[in-house]
């Protein structure tokens, strides 16, 4: 169940995820939290809405309970809306040029159910990193009505713009007119590069220095793609707001991310999906192979990361239809890789926040912010796995309607 800026909504003794031993008084008003106060009637200790034991309800009744302006939270536990750093909204097929072969209505509807996914899922925010133009994305909204928060990239600087300077400064100029909040920059290879050069720069140093600073010039925050190697010495030079992916990169090199507070997006799920003969993607025995390469290196990469103290960020990399909506798999990868569930979840929420730049309005449940959250009927931080915590979502709320959608 979603339900769009509910004019006025309240929780009584409802838990915050992440926070343990507390309940909370929790009043909505038009899409904003006005007030978060620890809960007047404490429950016994001897309850069964001790967090852990077993909800007494049934989910339905919990749906329905919730759905009420005024919500009894007993067995129920609050989390800010999730916030997904790398999707591609845009994208229907993993190969991009079988979207072509798509008729334009098709794929409409089909980026229309990815938002209402993503949404259900509890993830209320993402950054798209390449293929929706930020019009496209307000017009997908206000026509099929899920009020995703879209930040936008819109495109991808990859080896088609390895064109010199003055190239490059038309097609900023192009991009930056086209409302795109994030400029994203390719910097290496990828899936479809033999493992041996995929951490060669496509863009020279000069062309890769140019871009970042002109973004920064603008107002603009820059995300970086590379999987590892020198143009992860650039990002950090140029101090970009985040990399991605970044399996290869080394142990000095997370320190030198960390010192430069470059954050970091791993997306570590969809290698290991990739690289699965039986999985939802089904690709080639070359590629599985070179998934499998990453899978290796990426679990060595994040925890240098989480050793250097590099700021993480949750993202998924999803783009086709069978794995929009199942983005909280990227949890379980990252718990594999040594994260703890509470790290995880900072990297979804509040952390996820910061590297957007958007801590002030999202990313926690406080007073004076945006009421975008996703109500649980168990302790998210509990969850074993994607199934059981997407199991366990009664409903989530967006601080936006649709109809009223300005982006942003
Ligand atoms: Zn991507």
């Amino acid at each position: 169940m979603i339900l769009q800026r509910p004019i006025r909504k309240s929780f009584r003794n409802i838990a915050i995820a992440g926070i343990s031993g507390r309940r909370f008084d929790i009043k909505i008003e038009r899409g904003r939290f006005v007030s978060v106060r620890d809960a007047a009637a404490q429950a016994p200790a001897s309850s069964a809405s001790e967090p852990g034991t077993a909800a007494v309800f049934s989910h339905e009744e919990l749906r329905l309970r919730t759905a009420a302006e005024e919500v009894d939270g007993t067995d129920l536990w609050i989390s800010p809306g999730l916030i997904d750093l790398h999707t591609h909204m845009g994208w229907t097929d993993f190969d991009h040029a079988d979207q072509a072969k798509r008729d334009s209505a098709e794929v409409e509807a089909m980026q229309a159910d990815a938002f209402e996914a993503t949404l259900r899922t509890g993830v209320t925010t993402v950054r798209d990193a390449g293929g929706l133009l930020p019009e496209a994305a307000k017009r997908l909204i206000r026509k099929y009505g899920h009020p995703l928060r879209v930040h936008n990239g819109s495109h991808m600087f990859g080896a088609a713009d390895a064109q010199g300077l003055d190239y490059l400064k038309r097609k900023m100029d192009e991009v930056l007119a086209s409302g795109a909040d994030w400029i994203k920059i390719m910097a290496t290879g990828g899936l479809g590069s033999p493992t041996e050069q995929v951490s060669d720069p496509i863009l020279s140093d000069k062309e890769f220095a140019f871009l970042v600073r002109y973004a920064h010039e603008h107002g603009r925050r820059v995300f970086v793609h590379t999987w590892g190697g020198v143009t992860v010495d650039w990002a950090a030079e140029a101090g970009v707001e985040s990399i991605e992916h970044g399996m290869f990169v080394t142990r000095e090199q997370a320190e030198r991310l960390a010192e430069r507070n470059v954050a970091w997006v791993p997306t570590a799920s969809i290698y290991r999906i990739a690289a699965d003969p039986d999985g939802v993607l089904g690709l080639p025995p070359v590629i599985q192979e070179r998934a499998m390469r990453a899978v290796e290196a990426h679990a060595h990469a994040v925890g240098y990361a989480k050793l250097a103290g590099v700021r993480l960020g949750f993202g998924t990399d999803y783009a086709t239809p069978a794995l929009h909506g199942r983005n909280l798999q990227e949890m379980d990868a990252l718990a594999l890789y040594g994260l703890s569930r509470a790290e995880i979840w900072h990297s979804a929420t509040t952390g996820a926040a910061e590297i957007l730049g958007r801590a002030h309005e999202l990313g926690r449940i406080g007073e004076g912010l945006l009421a975008d959250a996703a109500l649980f009927a168990a302790d998210p931080l509990a969850a074993r796995s994607e199934e059981e915590l997407r199991g366990s979502i009664v409903c989530v709320l967006t601080a936006a309607a649709a109809d009223e959608w300005a982006g942003g």
